[in-house]
């Protein structure tokens, strides 16, 4: 979206809003299920994995993270954007969630000969558990999100629009963004033990 002094805005939460909500998504949901411990390769490739799903669902809008950290990224957002439906539609849906789930399946499976010590299924887990947050974190935004497409209503919390958060304004920036931080900063020294046993030591 151009707004009328000529700055290109994203109408959905920033980049670094998505990354940290993903992250904290992923300790939390570690603490709560506690899965087999994994190697450390294991853990640094969920959480790269997991940074790309927070962002993935705006691969629909060629400004997003995504695209900007690519060369000729704005060129590929175009056509994705288009092919998607535009933006907050297909890629921001449980529709697209399963999409993605799949598409990151194969791409997985396809990648594992060369990373045969990592355990791809954590790997999975850690990407679906970035891209639920991100449709969570963009449901607290006014454009709301479609999650039950093709149902054409955008969902949002709370429901009165006009109750929820404008993009990189004063709430995102000084409420929410500090708000996950503190919460990530809980939940690692309130588990710290329980977060190191989850990684095999060598
Ligand atoms: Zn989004």
């Amino acid at each position: 979206m151009v707004n009328v002094r000529g700055w290109v805005t994203i109408s959905s939460m920033t980049g670094r809003t998505h990354d940290l909500a993903a992250a904290t998504a992923l300790v939390a949901t570690a603490i709560v299920l506690q899965p087999t411990p994994v190697n450390l390769a294991t853990a640094l490739a969920a959480l790269l994995a997991n940074q790309i799903g927070g962002i993935a669902p705006d691969i629909d809008q060629p400004t997003a993270p995504f695209w900007r950290n690519l060369p000729i990224g704005g060129f590929f957002g175009r056509i994705f954007g288009k092919l998607l439906g535009g933006h907050r539609f297909l890629s921001h849906s449980l529709v697209g969630v399963v999409v993605f789930g799949l598409a990151a399946r194969a791409l997985i499976n396809f990648l594992h000969p060369l990373m045969p010590h990592i355990d791809i299924g954590i790997v999975w887990v850690a990407f679906m558990i970035g891209v639920c947050s991100h449709l969570v974190m963009d449901s607290f935004t006014r454009e709301g999100v479609p999650w039950l497409l093709p149902v054409p209503v955008k969902f949002g919390f709370p429901p009165v629009r006009s109750l929820r958060v404008t993009t990189g304004k004063k709430m995102e920036v000084i409420l929410i963004f500090p708000l996950i931080a503190l919460g990530l900063i809980w939940l690692c020294s309130t588990h710290y033990v329980l977060l190191q046993q989850l990684i095999l030591r060598p």
